[in-house]
């Protein structure tokens, strides 16, 4: 067995959510620099560095569908463990943590990674408090420097900074910006590893029977379609790792969540009070998003603080984001700025936020949402008949 940069993957109605594409990202250029050879493990010295990358899946009960092991597969990704324990059915962060501090050093991890999405920075918080490690958090690159070190780029004030950092670790627990650049993170391990040339070749092989063990816990591994090799993982929990679990879901639209959805439809002060949501709601259920909100809907207790998108809220890197009725204020911009594509629907065509918009509606969102909703169900009926005609 060799080193392995452990990768904490979160599912999104059955696919790899999208945040964690982007902590794969950088895992994998992680994996592959050729520095990380001398870099320190959590087990013993000696094993070698062969660019392994373990995506680490909870709650998957058994087995993931081929497509999405065949996706893991193009991330990079050349192992798959399953994670499961006794009492453990949902999101627990404690008994996640607890699973990832057993997993790590059985599988000699260099680092532990996960996307800076709710769960994954809750999970990796933990896992900091119970080994002692420390934790940094929205990285978006990320390289071992050979001295002792690892070496961060990381987004401050909400991505608006990027700090440069030093993480003294003997394994480094990172979380990545929900909308970390891909392409950064390799070009990043690129530049470093480059540095680090001189440090020679991987680590000679330890002990031969240390290297062939089966971590405790460890099931059979299977290998799938695509040529993943799958292995289940059976943590050891106690009653106080549960103590803390979801009991229900705060996820909305058919599993998905405001930080990974990739339509969202935002509210502001502009759509008027509670009542008018309702609107938002069915737009959103059409276009297969969820409705996230600005701070002065939730401080009005309009919509739960889960919903607010923005600097203090969820960061959120949809395909599409229809602000309707939000101004464009700078901390609810830090938090939808990764985007695709901004529409603006707002009355004022002044609002800070039509400079940040692609395209704008200048016009009353109670006049605008009901004539989209009415569209798309029209032309939606229209396929559903021509099909009908056709079939
Ligand atoms: C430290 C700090 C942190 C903050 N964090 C966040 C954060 O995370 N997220 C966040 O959102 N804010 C945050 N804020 C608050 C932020 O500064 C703004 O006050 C807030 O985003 C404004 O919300 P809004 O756009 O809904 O309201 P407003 O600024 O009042 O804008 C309402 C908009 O609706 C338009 N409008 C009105 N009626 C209609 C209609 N019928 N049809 C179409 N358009 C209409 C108006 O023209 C206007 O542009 C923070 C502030 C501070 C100081």
């Amino acid at each position: 067995m060799s080193r392995a940069v452990l990768c904490l993957v979160e599912l999104d109605n059955g696919e790899i959510a999208t945040a964690s594409k982007r902590a794969l990202a950088v895992a994998r250029s992680l994996a592959v620099a050729p520095s990380l050879a001398a870099a320190p493990s959590l087990a013993a010295d000696g094993w070698p560095s062969d660019g392994a990358l373990a995506a680490v899946v909870f709650g998957a009960s058994g087995a993931l569908a081929d497509s999405v092991t065949a996706d893991l597969t193009r991330h990079g990704v050349t192992e798959l463990w399953l994670v499961s324990a006794d009492g453990l059915t949902g999101y627990a962060p404690v008994a996640w943590a607890r699973a990832l501090e057993q997993l790590a050093p059985e599988r000699a991890a260099t680092a532990v990674i996960a996307a800076a999405t709710d769960h994954g920075s809750e999970v990796l918080a933990h896992l900091g408090a119970l080994t002692g490690l420390p934790v940094a958090a929205n990285c978006v690159a990320a390289a071992w420097t050979g001295d002792g070190t690892w070496q961060l780029v990381r987004h401050r004030w909400a991505g608006s900074l990027l700090e440069e950092a030093l993480l003294e670790a003997p394994c480094a627990l990172l979380t990545v910006a929900a909308d970390a650049d891909a392409g950064d993170a390799a070009a990043f391990s690129d530049t470093v590893a480059g540095d680090a040339s001189g440090l020679g070749s991987p680590a000679a092989a330890g002990d031969a029977a240390a290297l062939d063990a089966t971590p405790p816990g460890a099931g059979p591994e299977v290998i799938t379609a695509a040529g993943l090799p799958v292995t289940t993982f059976t943590a050891s929990l106690d009653e106080a790792d549960l103590r803390v679990r979801a009991t229900e879901s705060a996820e909305q639209g058919g599993g998905m969540s405001l930080a990974t959805a990739r339509v969202v439809i935002g509210g502001g002060r502009g759509v008027g009070g509670p009542e008018g949501f309702a609107a938002l709601e069915e737009l959103a259920s059409l276009l297969g998003g969820v409705v996230g909100v600005s701070r002065v809907v939730t401080s009005q207790g309009w919509r739960p603080h889960r919903q607010q998108v923005g600097q203090t809220g969820t960061k959120i890197s949809p395909e599409l984001y229809l602000a309707c009725g939000i101004s464009g204020a700078i901390q609810h911009m830090a938090g939808c700025q990764s985007a695709k594509h901004i529409v603006a629907v707002n009355t004022d065509p002044d609002a800070p936020i039509m400079s940040r918009a692609d395209y704008a509606v200048i016009g009353d969102l109670n006049e605008v949402i009901p004539a989209l909703v009415a569209a798309i169900r029209a032309a939606s009926g229209q396929v559903a008949a021509t099909k009908e005609a056709a079939g």
